[in-house]
C-alpha cells in the first residue's frame, strides 16, 4: 500500500500510471470502520486503482469544538486499509489541501440543495464539503467516486457538484448504508457515545423502520408525529430531534401522500449529549 502525505506526488504517481487503469476513489475523515471499508470493496471490485484520503476537513465544521473532538486514528486506520487491500492512501495535511487561498474562495451554487436538513443545522458545511471533494478530485483524477448512503444530502449535492464542474468526468458511486448488528449506522461519532447514549441510539433505526412500516397506515403529519414521540420514549438521552422528515430522495423536498415521489426516504438527525446522529431509510425508490 502506497502513502502519500504530499497531494502533488500523488497526483505525479497517478500520472504514471496505465492510461488505461481505471481510478477509483473514497474520501473519508478516517476513523475508519466497515462503512468506510465497504466503500473500499466497492471501488476495489470496479478499479484497478483504489486510492482512500483520510483528512479531517476544517472547512466543514460549523462548530470548532465538533472539529476537536471529532476521532482520530490513523495507525488503525491504515492497518484497516492494509487488510482491505487498498492500493492507495492520501494523508494530508490541512495546509497541503488549502496551500492555494483561492480554493477557500470558491462557492458553491447547488440550487437549494444544501438549504435544508443538515444545511439549515450546520450552516456552511455542504460548502466546505464541496470545497474539500473538488480539490480533492482534482488531486485524484478518479473515474468513479463511491459515497455512503447514510450522507444521502452530501451524495446529492456532491453529484450537483460534479455535474456543473465540466473538467471533472467522475462518476458517482452511491453505496448503502452499513449498520451495526443492533441497527445503529456506523458512525466514527458512534465513538464518542456514553454507554448509555449507545444503548439508546438503536431507537433512531427502529423508528425509521416503524415509519417505513406504517407508512401506508396513517396520514403522514400525524405518522411523524407519533415517530417523533416514540424516539423521544426509547431514547430520553436524545436532548433534540433536529429533524425527521419523509423527503423525496431525489430533491430532499419534503414529500406529501397526495403525490407520493418515485424515490422515499424517512430521514433524521439527532443530537446526544455527546455526539450528532444522522441516519436515513429507503422507503420506496
Ligand atoms: P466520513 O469519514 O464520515 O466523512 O465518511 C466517508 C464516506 O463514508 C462518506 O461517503 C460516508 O457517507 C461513508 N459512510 C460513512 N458511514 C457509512 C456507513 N455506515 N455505511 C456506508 N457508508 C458510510
Amino acid at each position: 500500500m502506497k502513502i502519500f502525505t504530499r497531494s502533488s506526488l500523488l497526483t505525479s504517481w497517478l500520472n504514471q500510471q496505465s492510461k488505461e487503469a481505471s481510478i477509483g476513489f473514497v474520501p473519508t475523515m478516517g476513523a475508519l470502520h466497515r462503512g468506510h471499508l465497504s466503500l473500499i470493496n466497492a471501488s476495489r471490485k470496479e478499479n484497478d486503482i483504489t486510492v482512500c484520503s483520510i483528512f479531517v476537513n476544517p472547512t466543514q465544521f460549523n462548530d470548532p469544538a465538533d472539529l476537536d473532538k471529532y476521532p482520530r486514528t490513523p495507525t488503525e486506520d491504515l492497518a484497516l486499509l492494509r487488510a482491505a487491500g487498498c492500493e492507495v492512501v492520501l494523508l494530508p495535511a490541512v495546509e497541503d489541501i488549502y496551500s492555494d487561498p483561492a480554493i477557500k474562495e470558491r462557492s458553491y451554487d447547488l440550487q437549494g440543495l444544501d438549504q435544508p436538513w443538515e444545511g439549515a443545522h450546520r450552516p456552511g458545511h455542504f460548502q466546505g464539503v464541496c470545497m474539500v471533494v473538488h480539490r480533492l478530485l482534482e488531486i485524484v483524477p478518479a473515474h468513479s467516486l463511491y459515497l455512503g448512503q447514510k450522507d444521502w444530502q452530501q451524495m446529492l449535492i456532491l453529484r450537483k457538484m460534479i455535474s456543473q464542474l465540466p473538467e471533472i468526468t467522475t462518476k458517482v458511486v452511491p453505496c448503502p448504508i452499513v449498520r451495526e448488528e443492533d441497527g445503529l449506522a456506523m458512525s466514527s461519532r458512534n465513538a464518542l457515545l456514553t454507554p448509555q447514549e449507545r444503548h439508546q441510539s438503536i431507537a433512531i433505526y427502529q423508528t425509521l423502520q416503524w415509519i417505513s412500516a406504517h407508512i401506508h397506515d396513517k396520514p403522514w403529519d400525524v405518522l411523524l408525529a407519533e415517530a417523533r414521540e416514540r424516539l423521544h420514549v426509547a431514547a430520553p438521552l436524545i436532548s433534540a430531534i433536529e429533524y425527521l422528515a419523509l423527503v423525496n430522495g431525489d430533491t430532499l423536498a419534503p414529500a406529501s401522500e397526495k403525490q407520493p415521489p418515485a424515490c422515499l426516504l424517512a430521514i433524521t438527525a439527532v443530537q446526544f449529549p455527546s455526539a450528532r446522529l444522522i441516519d436515513n431509510i429507503i422507503i420506496k425508490d
